[in-house]
Protein backbone atom coordinates (compact mmCIF):
# COMPACT_ATOMS: atom_id res chain seq x y z
CA UNK A 1 0.00 0.00 0.00
CA UNK A 2 1.79 3.45 -0.90
CA UNK A 3 1.53 6.41 1.32
CA UNK A 4 2.51 9.86 1.70
CA UNK A 5 5.75 10.65 3.53
CA UNK A 6 8.44 13.88 4.02
CA UNK A 7 11.14 12.84 2.85
CA UNK A 8 14.88 14.00 4.24
CA UNK A 9 17.92 13.62 1.58
CA UNK A 10 21.41 14.97 1.98
CA UNK A 11 22.91 16.92 -1.17
CA UNK A 12 27.16 16.05 -1.35
CA UNK A 13 27.83 19.92 0.02
CA UNK A 14 26.03 18.42 3.09
CA UNK A 15 22.79 20.32 3.04
CA UNK A 16 19.55 19.05 3.63
CA UNK A 17 16.50 19.04 2.09
CA UNK A 18 13.02 17.65 2.56
CA UNK A 19 10.19 17.26 0.00
CA UNK A 20 6.51 15.39 0.73
CA UNK A 21 6.78 12.15 -1.74
CA UNK A 22 4.45 8.96 -2.38
CA UNK A 23 6.29 5.54 -0.71
CA UNK A 24 5.53 2.14 -0.79
CA UNK A 25 5.45 0.15 2.53
CA UNK A 26 8.90 -1.92 1.84
CA UNK A 27 10.93 1.30 2.72
CA UNK A 28 9.49 1.60 5.79
CA UNK A 29 12.34 -0.60 7.86
CA UNK A 30 12.56 -3.13 10.14
CA UNK A 31 10.23 -3.32 13.32
CA UNK A 32 7.51 -6.19 13.94
CA UNK A 33 4.64 -3.32 15.01
CA UNK A 34 3.11 -1.29 11.25
CA UNK A 35 0.88 1.42 12.63
CA UNK A 36 -1.25 4.09 10.67
CA UNK A 37 -0.09 7.08 11.86
CA UNK A 38 -2.60 9.74 12.73
CA UNK A 39 -0.75 12.64 14.20
CA UNK A 40 2.90 13.95 14.05
CA UNK A 41 3.88 16.96 16.13
CA UNK A 42 6.81 19.83 15.93
CA UNK A 43 9.91 19.86 18.59
CA UNK A 44 12.82 21.62 18.74
CA UNK A 45 14.92 18.81 17.72
CA UNK A 46 12.43 18.24 14.71
CA UNK A 47 13.08 22.24 13.61
CA UNK A 48 16.97 21.58 13.57
CA UNK A 49 17.03 18.27 12.60
CA UNK A 50 17.23 19.82 8.30
CA UNK A 51 19.87 22.10 9.10
CA UNK A 52 22.35 20.12 11.67
CA UNK A 53 24.45 17.31 11.07
CA UNK A 54 23.56 15.44 14.35
CA UNK A 55 19.78 14.22 14.49
CA UNK A 56 19.03 12.01 10.98
CA UNK A 57 21.99 10.36 10.67
CA UNK A 58 21.09 8.14 7.46
CA UNK A 59 19.48 9.52 4.24
CA UNK A 60 16.93 8.79 2.82
CA UNK A 61 15.06 8.95 6.17
CA UNK A 62 11.53 10.55 7.02
CA UNK A 63 11.90 13.02 9.92
CA UNK A 64 9.77 13.13 13.04
CA UNK A 65 10.91 12.07 16.15
CA UNK A 66 7.30 10.45 17.53
CA UNK A 67 3.96 9.51 16.28
CA UNK A 68 0.44 8.18 17.60
CA UNK A 69 -1.82 6.04 15.69
CA UNK A 70 -3.37 2.84 15.86
CA UNK A 71 -1.77 -0.56 15.10
CA UNK A 72 -2.57 -2.20 11.85
CA UNK A 73 -0.38 -5.28 12.17
CA UNK A 74 1.55 -6.57 15.02
CA UNK A 75 3.46 -9.93 15.27
CA UNK A 76 3.86 -9.47 19.23
CA UNK A 77 0.94 -10.61 21.40
CA UNK A 78 1.62 -7.19 23.47
CA UNK A 79 0.16 -5.53 20.48
CA UNK A 80 -2.93 -5.86 18.35
CA UNK A 81 -5.06 -4.41 15.18
CA UNK A 82 -6.45 -1.14 16.71
CA UNK A 83 -4.97 -0.46 19.65
CA UNK A 84 -3.96 3.13 20.02
CA UNK A 85 -0.36 3.82 20.44
CA UNK A 86 2.63 6.61 20.78
CA UNK A 87 6.18 6.39 20.15
CA UNK A 88 8.54 9.13 21.41
CA UNK A 89 12.57 9.05 20.18
CA UNK A 90 14.36 5.94 19.97
CA UNK A 91 15.71 6.18 16.47
CA UNK A 92 12.95 7.75 15.07
CA UNK A 93 14.30 10.56 12.65
CA UNK A 94 17.92 9.42 13.48
CA UNK A 95 18.42 6.17 11.92
CA UNK A 96 14.79 4.74 11.67
CA UNK A 97 11.90 6.17 9.60
CA UNK A 98 10.04 8.56 11.66
CA UNK A 99 6.58 10.07 12.43
CA UNK A 100 5.75 12.68 9.04
CA UNK A 101 3.92 9.91 7.50
CA UNK A 102 1.33 8.04 7.29
CA UNK A 103 2.27 4.59 7.79
CA UNK A 104 5.22 3.51 10.65
CA UNK A 105 6.47 0.25 11.38
CA UNK A 106 9.05 0.02 14.00
CA UNK A 107 10.27 -2.52 17.10
CA UNK A 108 7.14 -3.23 19.59
CA UNK A 109 9.59 -2.29 22.43
CA UNK A 110 9.07 1.29 21.10
CA UNK A 111 6.09 1.53 21.46
CA UNK A 112 3.76 2.46 24.62
CA UNK A 113 -0.03 2.27 24.72
CA UNK A 114 -2.35 5.37 25.52
CA UNK A 115 -3.49 5.86 28.36
CA UNK A 116 -7.87 5.63 27.22
CA UNK A 117 -8.29 9.32 28.27
CA UNK A 118 -5.36 10.41 26.09
CA UNK A 119 -6.85 10.67 22.04
CA UNK A 120 -4.34 10.34 19.52
CA UNK A 121 -4.52 13.78 18.78
CA UNK A 122 -3.47 14.95 22.48
CA UNK A 123 -0.95 12.27 22.29
CA UNK A 124 0.69 14.50 19.75
CA UNK A 125 -0.40 17.69 21.68
CA UNK A 126 1.76 16.43 23.76
CA UNK A 127 4.74 14.54 22.01
CA UNK A 128 8.24 14.29 23.27
CA UNK A 129 8.34 18.16 24.78
CA UNK A 130 4.68 17.06 27.19
CA UNK A 131 6.36 13.65 27.52
CA UNK A 132 10.06 15.43 28.87
CA UNK A 133 8.04 18.06 30.88
CA UNK A 134 6.39 14.67 32.88
CA UNK A 135 9.99 13.55 32.89
CA UNK A 136 10.96 16.64 34.73
CA UNK A 137 8.17 16.51 37.14
CA UNK A 138 8.36 13.28 37.97
CA UNK A 139 12.33 13.97 38.56
CA UNK A 140 11.60 16.90 40.85
CA UNK A 141 9.50 14.68 42.61
CA UNK A 142 12.29 11.92 43.50
CA UNK A 143 14.57 14.77 44.80
CA UNK A 144 11.45 15.53 47.30
CA UNK A 145 10.12 18.96 46.18
CA UNK A 146 6.76 19.20 46.82
CA UNK A 147 3.98 22.65 46.72
CA UNK A 148 5.18 23.34 50.68
CA UNK A 149 8.51 23.62 49.75
CA UNK A 150 8.27 26.70 47.48
CA UNK A 151 8.06 27.68 43.86
CA UNK A 152 8.79 26.41 40.80
CA UNK A 153 10.46 28.21 37.90
CA UNK A 154 10.08 27.37 34.47
CA UNK A 155 12.16 28.45 31.49
CA UNK A 156 11.27 28.44 27.73
CA UNK A 157 8.14 28.91 29.08
CA UNK A 158 5.75 29.44 25.93
CA UNK A 159 7.40 26.48 23.99
CA UNK A 160 6.51 23.32 24.05
CA UNK A 161 8.18 21.72 27.29
CA UNK A 162 7.74 25.04 28.88
CA UNK A 163 3.76 25.20 28.61
CA UNK A 164 2.84 21.49 29.30
CA UNK A 165 5.35 21.75 32.76
CA UNK A 166 3.73 25.02 33.79
CA UNK A 167 0.23 23.50 33.29
CA UNK A 168 1.21 19.99 34.73
CA UNK A 169 2.85 21.99 37.89
CA UNK A 170 -0.45 24.04 38.59
CA UNK A 171 -2.38 21.24 38.45
CA UNK A 172 -0.28 19.77 41.16
CA UNK A 173 -0.87 22.53 43.45
CA UNK A 174 2.36 24.15 42.77
CA UNK A 175 3.46 27.93 42.54
CA UNK A 176 4.98 28.62 39.50
CA UNK A 177 7.26 31.38 37.73
CA UNK A 178 7.34 31.40 34.28
CA UNK A 179 10.36 33.13 32.11
CA UNK A 180 9.95 33.77 29.05
CA UNK A 181 10.70 36.24 26.19
CA UNK A 182 7.37 36.82 24.96
CA UNK A 183 5.31 39.80 26.65
CA UNK A 184 2.55 39.22 24.19
CA UNK A 185 1.99 35.93 25.74
CA UNK A 186 1.64 36.55 29.35
CA UNK A 187 -2.15 35.62 29.53
CA UNK A 188 -1.11 32.64 27.43
CA UNK A 189 1.35 31.59 31.10
CA UNK A 190 -1.22 33.16 33.40
CA UNK A 191 -4.01 30.65 31.77
CA UNK A 192 -2.01 27.58 31.79
CA UNK A 193 -1.05 28.14 35.55
CA UNK A 194 1.81 30.00 35.99
CA UNK A 195 1.58 32.69 39.14
CA UNK A 196 4.58 35.06 38.24
CA UNK A 197 6.32 36.05 34.85
CA UNK A 198 9.83 36.44 35.08
CA UNK A 199 11.20 37.96 32.01
CA UNK A 200 14.04 35.85 30.22
CA UNK A 201 16.48 38.75 29.84
CA UNK A 202 17.16 38.53 33.41
CA UNK A 203 18.30 34.76 33.77
CA UNK A 204 20.88 35.79 30.65
CA UNK A 205 23.31 37.21 32.54
CA UNK A 206 26.46 36.06 34.27
CA UNK A 207 25.58 33.84 37.12
CA UNK A 208 26.69 34.90 40.87
CA UNK A 209 28.41 31.90 42.45
CA UNK A 210 25.80 31.86 45.03
CA UNK A 211 22.66 33.98 44.64
CA UNK A 212 19.90 34.64 47.12
CA UNK A 213 17.60 31.79 46.99
CA UNK A 214 14.50 32.61 44.85
CA UNK A 215 12.79 29.17 44.30
CA UNK A 216 13.17 25.62 45.40
CA UNK A 217 13.00 24.23 42.17
CA UNK A 218 13.39 24.45 38.63
CA UNK A 219 12.72 23.02 34.76
CA UNK A 220 15.55 24.62 32.53
CA UNK A 221 15.20 23.88 28.69
CA UNK A 222 17.62 27.13 27.69
CA UNK A 223 21.11 26.05 29.33
CA UNK A 224 24.18 28.27 29.53
CA UNK A 225 23.51 31.52 31.74
CA UNK A 226 20.15 30.62 32.34
CA UNK A 227 20.50 27.55 33.88
CA UNK A 228 23.87 28.46 35.75
CA UNK A 229 21.17 31.31 37.15
CA UNK A 230 18.50 28.96 37.84
CA UNK A 231 20.90 26.54 40.25
CA UNK A 232 22.84 29.56 41.79
CA UNK A 233 18.74 30.95 43.06
CA UNK A 234 17.86 27.79 44.17
CA UNK A 235 17.18 27.29 47.63
CA UNK A 236 18.52 24.44 50.37
CA UNK A 237 18.42 21.02 49.34
CA UNK A 238 16.23 22.17 46.20
CA UNK A 239 16.33 20.51 42.53
CA UNK A 240 16.70 22.05 39.10
CA UNK A 241 16.17 19.97 35.81
CA UNK A 242 18.13 20.22 33.11
CA UNK A 243 16.93 18.96 29.32
CA UNK A 244 17.31 21.56 26.57
CA UNK A 245 20.10 23.82 25.02
CA UNK A 246 17.67 26.46 23.25
CA UNK A 247 20.27 29.50 24.63
CA UNK A 248 23.50 27.48 24.60
CA UNK A 249 24.83 24.01 25.68
CA UNK A 250 27.59 26.02 27.84
CA UNK A 251 26.99 25.94 31.96
CA UNK A 252 28.82 28.30 33.29
CA UNK A 253 28.25 27.68 37.18
CA UNK A 254 29.89 27.88 40.15
CA UNK A 255 29.93 24.74 42.50
CA UNK A 256 29.20 26.51 45.24
CA UNK A 257 25.08 25.94 45.17
CA UNK A 258 25.72 21.99 45.30
CA UNK A 259 27.90 21.88 48.04
CA UNK A 260 26.23 24.71 50.22
CA UNK A 261 23.17 24.27 49.10
CA UNK A 262 22.72 20.48 48.62
CA UNK A 263 21.45 21.37 45.23
CA UNK A 264 20.82 18.80 43.30
CA UNK A 265 21.16 19.14 39.13
CA UNK A 266 19.05 16.47 37.22
CA UNK A 267 19.36 15.29 33.27
CA UNK A 268 16.60 14.37 31.35
CA UNK A 269 16.63 12.49 28.38
CA UNK A 270 13.52 11.71 26.48
CA UNK A 271 15.26 9.51 23.50
CA UNK A 272 16.75 6.47 25.79
CA UNK A 273 14.25 6.60 28.44
CA UNK A 274 13.67 2.92 29.73
CA UNK A 275 9.94 1.91 29.25
CA UNK A 276 8.65 1.42 32.60
CA UNK A 277 9.54 4.93 33.27
CA UNK A 278 7.43 5.85 29.61
CA UNK A 279 4.43 4.01 31.13
CA UNK A 280 4.56 5.90 33.97
CA UNK A 281 4.91 9.14 32.53
CA UNK A 282 2.02 9.00 30.27
CA UNK A 283 0.08 7.13 32.91
CA UNK A 284 0.94 10.31 35.19
CA UNK A 285 0.01 12.94 31.80
CA UNK A 286 -3.25 11.68 32.01
CA UNK A 287 -3.98 12.19 35.14
CA UNK A 288 -2.18 15.48 35.92
CA UNK A 289 -2.33 17.16 33.33
CA UNK A 290 -5.33 19.39 32.07
CA UNK A 291 -5.95 18.50 28.97
CA UNK A 292 -8.59 21.74 28.36
CA UNK A 293 -5.31 23.49 29.28
CA UNK A 294 -3.84 21.35 26.60
CA UNK A 295 -5.92 22.56 23.79
CA UNK A 296 -4.88 26.11 24.25
CA UNK A 297 -1.40 25.18 23.43
CA UNK A 298 -1.94 23.34 20.23
CA UNK A 299 -1.31 25.07 16.49
CA UNK A 300 -2.47 22.39 14.17
CA UNK A 301 -1.20 22.38 10.59
CA UNK A 302 -0.23 19.93 7.67
CA UNK A 303 2.97 17.72 6.08
CA UNK A 304 2.83 20.68 3.87
CA UNK A 305 3.64 23.59 6.42
CA UNK A 306 6.05 21.82 8.37
CA UNK A 307 8.95 22.90 6.97
CA UNK A 308 7.98 26.70 7.44
CA UNK A 309 7.08 25.63 11.18
CA UNK A 310 10.21 24.41 11.75
CA UNK A 311 11.95 27.80 10.52
CA UNK A 312 10.01 29.75 12.72
CA UNK A 313 10.32 27.34 15.57
CA UNK A 314 14.26 27.70 14.87
CA UNK A 315 13.94 31.60 15.30
CA UNK A 316 11.68 31.04 18.66
CA UNK A 317 8.50 32.30 17.19
CA UNK A 318 6.42 29.53 17.87
CA UNK A 319 4.26 29.20 20.95
CA UNK A 320 3.40 26.18 22.68
CA UNK A 321 2.39 22.96 20.55
CA UNK A 322 2.33 22.06 16.85
CA UNK A 323 0.31 19.14 16.05
CA UNK A 324 0.94 17.63 12.36
CA UNK A 325 -2.44 16.40 10.76
CA UNK A 326 -0.44 13.41 8.67
CA UNK A 327 -3.29 12.58 6.71
P1 LIG B 1 10.34 25.22 21.67
O1 LIG B 1 11.00 25.82 20.49
O2 LIG B 1 8.90 24.86 21.62
O3 LIG B 1 10.51 26.18 22.93
C1 LIG B 1 11.72 26.79 23.26
C2 LIG B 1 11.42 28.11 23.98
O4 LIG B 1 12.64 28.61 24.52
C3 LIG B 1 10.94 29.23 23.05
O5 LIG B 1 9.56 29.18 22.81
C4 LIG B 1 11.30 30.45 23.84
O6 LIG B 1 10.36 30.62 24.90
C5 LIG B 1 12.61 30.03 24.51
N1 LIG B 1 13.79 30.47 23.75
C6 LIG B 1 13.99 30.42 22.42
N2 LIG B 1 15.22 30.89 22.10
C7 LIG B 1 15.80 31.25 23.26
C8 LIG B 1 17.07 31.80 23.60
N3 LIG B 1 17.99 32.07 22.67
N4 LIG B 1 17.33 32.03 24.89
C9 LIG B 1 16.43 31.75 25.83
N5 LIG B 1 15.19 31.22 25.57
C10 LIG B 1 14.90 30.98 24.30
O7 LIG B 1 11.23 23.94 22.05
P2 LIG B 1 10.82 22.67 22.95
O8 LIG B 1 10.04 23.13 24.11
O9 LIG B 1 10.33 21.58 22.07
O10 LIG B 1 12.28 22.23 23.45
C11 LIG B 1 12.99 23.03 24.36
C12 LIG B 1 14.40 22.46 24.56
O11 LIG B 1 14.30 21.20 25.20
C13 LIG B 1 15.17 22.23 23.27
O12 LIG B 1 16.54 22.52 23.47
C14 LIG B 1 14.98 20.76 23.02
O13 LIG B 1 16.02 20.20 22.25
C15 LIG B 1 15.00 20.24 24.44
N6 LIG B 1 14.36 18.95 24.58
C16 LIG B 1 15.11 17.95 25.11
C17 LIG B 1 14.58 16.71 25.30
C18 LIG B 1 15.39 15.67 25.96
O14 LIG B 1 15.08 14.48 25.85
N7 LIG B 1 16.44 16.04 26.68
C19 LIG B 1 13.23 16.39 24.83
C20 LIG B 1 12.47 17.54 24.36
C21 LIG B 1 13.06 18.78 24.22
P3 LIG B 1 10.09 32.06 25.58
O15 LIG B 1 9.97 33.04 24.43
O16 LIG B 1 8.83 31.86 26.34
O17 LIG B 1 11.28 32.38 26.44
Amino acid sequence: MSFHAIVAQRADSGAISASIETLEEAVLGDGDVTVAVEWSNLNFKDAIAYVSPLIIQKFPLIPGIDFAGTVEQSTDPRFAPGDRVVATGWGLSQTHNGGYAQRARVKSDWLVKLPEQISTRDAMAIGTAGFTSMLSVLALEHGGITPARGDVVVTGASGGVGSIAIAILAKLGYRVIASSGKTEENAYLSALGASEILDRAELAVDAPPLGAERWAAGIDTVGSKTLANLIAHTKYRGVVTTCGFVGGMDLPVSVRPFILRNVTLAGIDSVNCPQPIREEAWRRLASDLDLTKLQSTITEIGLGEVLEAASRMREGKIRGRTVIDVN
